[in-house]
């Protein structure tokens, strides 16, 4: 059958709105809307069959029973919902009223045509209430991930706005010990400061293990300038608690929830975590990154340059140092475990590699030495040895008892590529 014989037979079947009859040929000519789709050729049949022009009014239309005259006011209570909520992108999804699915379903078979012919009706209404929202808020539709995503339900008659997180990417250093990465919630109270009644003793009452943390000092700051209700704080790979995160500094992304900024001063926030912090930590390097940022900062294999004080059981020579740290560069590490570690991992044996290796003696018993590594070196152990569980091991070399009693981690980098890629930046 031809086009025109298609729409007189659909446009038979009861009052159709020119929206729900264009929709059955949506996928023909690019540019129209389906309104005008369903306009002209019922002007075309029309002409075609000299007959008067009888147009429906769309309120009267039995398959989506006068929604799709409704298009700005959903947009508008799209706009409004958002209201007060700086976005740059939204995406609608709606939900159709199973009755209209019904009748399209009916509308279609009554004139013969495949069930799926055109788009279904939640299509049209994402795709219209979406233009309108566009242009009332000056926002543009994404698909992947934007910054408020709309549930239309039509039968509920309501409007919900999801807003997504937002992310602040940025390297730390850390410059006190004893402060962990994260916030590290009490154990023994389970961060309520309470057991039972009573105030917990194993924290002072605090609920956490550590009055300061990395987390502690830049998420408040970030959550305080998007007006956000939550904060998340993810970093690439943590350094032990008593370790300094010095040089370059160590990757992470902070993740606002339900933010009501975006759009904002990325080096006045830097400013501002600074002060705050007062020495404890530092940030540089801020600025606004994409959703998978967090993924790429967690994921991305990295390598590791650590400086670390030692001390050894006995006198070592200048000369016995320099040759067990050449003998240590380059070299294939096997590690079982630590003791140290979380014992709720698995033990095994894993093989990490040793880049480069410098050092030099302060006295007989104490040098500093500098390890470039593979992620998931473990560096105290490679210089003690750790009661023969890693090997080689600077003790092992130099035949004497060595311990670490100073660590500072002074670059974190991907092995590959750096974290720093546009593509995971906004803007
Ligand atoms: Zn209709
Ligand atoms: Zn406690």
């Amino acid at each position: 059958m031809s086009i025109l014989a298609d729409a007189r037979e659909l446009a038979a079947s009861g009052p159709v709105c020119d929206a729900c009859l264009g929709r059955v040929f949506a996928e023909r000519s690019f540019g129209l809307t389906n309104a005008e789709r369903g306009r002209s050729l019922r002007i075309a049949a029309a002409l075609d069959d000299d007959e008067p022009y009888d147009p429906v009014n769309t309120e009267d239309c039995w398959v989506c029973e006068g929604y799709c005259a409704q298009f700005d006011e959903w947009a508008e209570r799209c706009a409004e919902a958002m209201e007060g909520t700086e976005v740059a992108t939204y995406q609608v999804g709606t939900r159709a009223p199973p009755l209209v699915e019904e009748n399209e379903l009916l509308l279609r078979e009554g004139a013969g045509l495949p069930e799926d012919a055109g788009e279904r009706f939640k299509s049209e209404f994402n795709r219209e209430v979406g233009k309108r929202v566009g242009r009332l808020t000056g926002t543009e539709v994404d698909f992947t991930r934007p910054d408020v995503q709309f549930l239309l339900d039509i039968d509920a008659d309501t409007v919900e706005a999801q807003i997504n997180s937002a992310f602040v990417y940025g390297r730390y250093r850390k410059l006190k010990r004893d402060i962990p990465q994260t916030e590290w919630p009490c154990r023994e109270c389970d961060g309520s400061g309470f057991v039972g009644k009573e105030s917990c003793d194993h924290c002072g009452g605090s609920g956490y293990l550590y009055d300061e943390s990395v987390e502690g000092f830049v998420a408040p700051v970030v959550m305080d300038v998007m007006d956000g209700v939550d904060a998340k704080f993810h970093g690439a790979g943590r350094e032990d608690v008593d370790a300094l995160m010095l040089g370059t500094g160590r990757p992470f992304v902070v993740e606002i929830l339900e933010p009501r900024r975006r759009d904002i001063d990325v080096e006045q926030l830097e400013g501002d975590v600074n002060a705050m912090a007062g020495g404890s930590i530092e940030v540089e390097g801020l600025r606004l990154a994409t959703y998978d940022m967090v993924e790429r900062v967690k994921k991305l294999d990295a390598s590791k340059q650590y400086r670390a004080a030692v001390e050894f059981d006995d006198d070592v020579s200048e000369e016995a140092l320099q040759s067990a740290l050449d003998e240590l560069e380059g070299a294939t590490i096997e590690q079982y475990t630590p003791h140290r570690v979380d014992h709720r991992r698995a033990s095994i044996t894993r093989t990490r590699h040793v880049y480069d290796t410098s050092g030099e003696l302060e006295d007989p018993r104490h040098a500093t030495v500098e390890i470039h590594g593979e992620g998931g070196l473990y560096i105290k152990e490679l210089v003690s040895g750790d009661e023969g569980r890693t090997n080689p091991s600077l003790a092992g070399i130099l035949g004497t008892g060595s311990i670490v009693t100073a660590l500072d981690v002074i670059a974190v980098e991907g092995e590959d590529e750096p974290f720093e890629d546009d593509d995971f930046f906004k803007e």
